[in-house]
Parts: structure tokens; C-alpha cells; sequence
């Protein structure tokens, strides 16, 4: 194994998957903290998906630790923290502490962070984190439920979450190659400083940032500073030639779309779904809390229904009436009654038969995957930049999943998603 990745939440680990995987990496993706030794097909890059991204910083410390520790076990021989290209964290955690414990645990002396991921909008200049043409703070990232993101200076963000100084390695040095981009990390760390947020706003950029920091032995980052990754190992002789894209074994059976995502994004995909007649259900958070929205019910209407497509359940609300349900609920609570809800309908579609699962929103895949108890998964082709179809390896039957962050994928990515299957 050459890198060992342990990414914050589901959808995040299935984006850098496949973002290796097409840069000739043999992928795999394990889901949760590997309770024994690493059991696996032989692979270049094993992804470690945990739901750590808004749990207490302690407990996303010590999950990402144990992970650290079965991939090194395993051989890694460089472990990539994965988190959002929107830095999704709060001030209290936990990009910044998992970073800082990992490189206690590694001796890294020298950290890079860097989230851009230019083909999905997200650059990085001057240490500001852009989201198409906006800064991060401007963006709909404001409003998250879980992580609002109010700052766009990275080393600023970063910097309230580690007891190491952060620096920055801006446009000009990365623009001027792997040479420049070294040059300036040392001055960093000469300067007393640990961390570096890396500029980027090119894929250009990316590869250049991957060949500097190939033999770190931390790096950390959106599936973005992944692209010159696979390069570098090719260049050592260490990866093969690109094998050909990722076929998934044909999954036959019924299908639903589950979305409780709140970003921009996803809200314009329900509305176009709805829009093509795709049968829809809203469920509101206050509803379930009540008892008056049950899951039983929900999925008792999806099974009820007879077109060929898959119907839709979402949650996905716009500000206001996620800040209403919030101040009635409390903010984990509101995620947690709907994030719990599509769990149970998606294991109780599943045991109905159901086999093909799409669903929006990197906590609420999270969930879903948990509830169906999906330990591990191949990754096949790319439905949009960054989310592919995948397959499960140990359910029976054989489930397939695609399962989007959030603010990813075209306006009709749920029919999209769904027409590649058939
Ligand atoms: P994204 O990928 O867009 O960040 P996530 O699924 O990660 O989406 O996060 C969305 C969070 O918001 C989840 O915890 C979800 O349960 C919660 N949520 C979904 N719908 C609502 C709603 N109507 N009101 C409040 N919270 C909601």
C-alpha cells in the first residue's frame, strides 16, 4: 500500500477513491475504523471512511488515530487526511486537531493543508478558499447546518484550530514548481512554523503540489491535491500503467433517491427531479421529531409507488426553515432526527428488497451507509466530478450506492445517476 487515507465523512472518502483510482491507483474503500488487521484485496490506496467531520474533536482524534495506526499496520506509506474542499469544521475541530494529532503520531514535522479542488469550483488564492466566484463566506458554506463557514482566510481558520503555527505557500511559489513550493515549506519551518495552507486554482497547480509533497509523510487536503499524487509514485517506478475505468457487476432491483442536504446545489436538484415527475415526499424534521412523520410511513409510500424511476424522499430546506427547525430542535438534533429517519428507511427498503441507493448529503450518506451496514466498496465509473457509482464487496445481495456531497453534481444528477444504471 502507498497511501493509507482516512477521510471525515462518506462521500468525501468516495470522491478521493475515485479520484485515485483514475489516476491508476488500485482503490479500495473500508468503511469505519478497521477492528482487525487490514483484511484486503491487494491495492495501491486504501481509503478509511469515517463519520467524523462534526463528532467531539477527542473522539474524531482517536478514530482517525486508530485508523492512522491499521494503515500503517498495513504498510502505508503515507497517510492523506481527507477532508471537504469547503473546510467544513468549526473553530473547535476538527480539521485542525486530527491534523495536529496525526502528525504527532507520525513525526511529521511539516503539515500541508489544501482543500482546492479546481474542476469543482474550489480554489485557493492568497490562503482564501473560493467557491466558484465567491469567497467561502459568501457562499451558501455560510449557512451549513452543522458547519457554517463565516471565514475565508485558511491560515486564519486553521490557525484557531491548532497550537502550531500556520503559514502560507502562495500562488507565486506554486506556480513556479515542486522546487519553489519545497523552497518555501522549509522557510516556513524555519520560521517556527507547522502547518502551510497551499494556493491552487489550476489543476496545473495541483500537480505541481503533488510532486512536492509525494514523500511527506502527512498530507491533508480535499481529493483535489490528490491528482499529482499517483504521478509521483510513477515516476518512483511504483505504480503500474493506468489500468482501464472501473466496471462495477451489474446490480438489478428497485431504486430510491434519499436527500437530506441542504446546500444550494442538492436544493436545485430536487426541484429539477420534481420538476421531471419524479415522484417526492418532504419530510420535515419538526414532523419527525413529533412522531407525526414515522419511517414506517415513508416507506410504505415508496414502496407504494409504480414508475419505473425512483421516487424521492428529501429534507433538503432552504435557510429559513433550517434555521426555524434549528431553534425549535437544537442544531445537532434536527440533523440527527433526519439523518436517523433515512437510515432506517433506507435498511428497511433494503430488507424490502431495494438495491440501488442514491443519496445527497456527506453526513446523511454517512448514515445511510451505516444503517446498511456496508463495511466495504469497489469504485466503478463517475457519475459527475467526484462522485462515482460504487458496489458494496461484502453485502448479499450486492448493493450499489452512489453517494453525493452535498454541493456536487449537475442540475439532473438523480436522473443522471439513475440512467447510468440501466
Ligand atoms: P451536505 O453534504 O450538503 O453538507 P450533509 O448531509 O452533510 O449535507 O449535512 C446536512 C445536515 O443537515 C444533516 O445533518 C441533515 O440531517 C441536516 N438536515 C437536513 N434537513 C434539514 C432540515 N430541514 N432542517 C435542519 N437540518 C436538516
Amino acid at each position: 500500500m502507498l497511501i493509507g487515507v482516512i477521510a471525515d465523512d462518506f462521500t468525501g472518502a468516495t470522491d478521493l477513491a475515485l479520484m485515485l483510482a483514475r489516476g491508476g491507483m488500485r482503490t479500495v474503500q473500508v468503511i469505519g475504523v478497521p477492528g482487525a488487521p487490514l483484511d484486503l484485496p491487494d491495492a495501491d490506496a486504501v481509503v478509511v471512511a469515517l463519520k467524523s467531520r462534526t463528532i467531539p474533536a477527542a473522539d474524531a482524534v482517536r478514530m482517525s488515530l486508530a485508523a492512522a495506526d491499521a494503515l500503517l499496520a498495513a504498510g502505508a506509506e503515507q497517510i492523506f487526511f481527507k477532508y471537504c474542499s469547503t473546510f467544513d469544521s468549526t473553530d473547535a475541530g476538527n480539521i485542525g486537531p486530527v491534523a495536529e494529532a496525526l502528525a504527532d503520531r507520525l513525526g511529521a514535522r511539516m503539515v500541508v493543508a489544501c482543500p482546492a479542488f479546481p474542476a469543482n469550483g474550489r480554489t485557493v488564492y492568497r490562503g482564501h478558499l473560493f467557491v466558484g466566484d465567491q469567497l467561502l463566506s459568501e457562499s451558501s458554506m455560510r449557512d451549513h447546518p452543522l458547519t457554517p463557514m463565516r471565514d475565508s482566510n485558511l491560515v486564519r481558520v486553521l490557525g484557531r484550530q491548532v497550537t502550531g503555527k500556520v503559514g502560507l505557500v502562495a500562488r507565486e511559489s506554486v506556480a513556479a514548481g515542486p522546487e519553489a513550493i519545497g523552497a518555501r515549506l522549509s522557510a516556513i519551518e524555519a520560521d517556527g512554523g507547522r502547518f502551510a495552507i497551499l494556493d491552487a486554482i489550476s489543476n496545473a497547480d495541483l500537480h505541481a503540489i503533488g510532486a512536492a509533497i509525494g514523500d511527506l509523510p502527512l498530507v491533508t487536503g480535499g481529493s483535489g491535491i490528490a491528482l499529482g499524487l499517483p504521478d509521483h509514485w510513477r515516476r518512483k517506478g511504483r505504480l503500474a500503467a493506468v489500468p482501464q475505468s472501473a466496471e462495477l457487476p451489474p446490480v438489478a432491483g428497485r431504486g430510491v433517491f434519499l436527500a437530506g442536504s441542504c446546500s444550494q446545489a442538492t436544493r436545485r436538484q430536487v426541484a429539477r427531479a420534481e420538476a421531471d415527475g419524479i415522484a417526492s415526499r418532504r419530510i420535515d424534521p419538526i414532523s419527525v421529531a413529533a412522531g407525526e412523520t414515522t419511517a414506517e410511513e415513508i416507506v410504505a409510500w415508496v414502496e407504494a409507488q409504480t414508475g419505473d424511476r425512483p421516487a424521492l424522499i428529501y429534507s433538503s430546506a432552504d435557510p429559513a426553515d433550517v434555521a426555524a427547525a434549528q431553534d425549535l430542535l437544537g442544531r445537532e438534533a434536527a440533523g440527527a432526527v433526519i439523518e436517523r429517519l433515512l437510515g432506517t428507511v433506507a435498511s428497511s427498503l433494503a430488507s424490502r428488497g431495494f438495491t440501488r441507493f442514491i443519496v445527497a448529503g456527506g453526513e446523511t450518506s454517512g448514515a445511510v451507509v451505516e444503517a446498511l451496514r456496508v463495511r466495504s466498496l469497489q469504485i466503478g465509473p463517475e457519475i459527475d466530478p467526484g462522485i462515482p457509482w460504487t458496489a458494496t464487496l461484502d453485502a448479499e445481495p450486492r448493493l450499489a450506492l452512489a453517494l453525493k456531497s452535498g454541493n456536487f453534481g449537475s442540475e439532473d444528477f438523480f436522473l443522471k445517476a439513475w440512467s447510468m444504471l440501466k
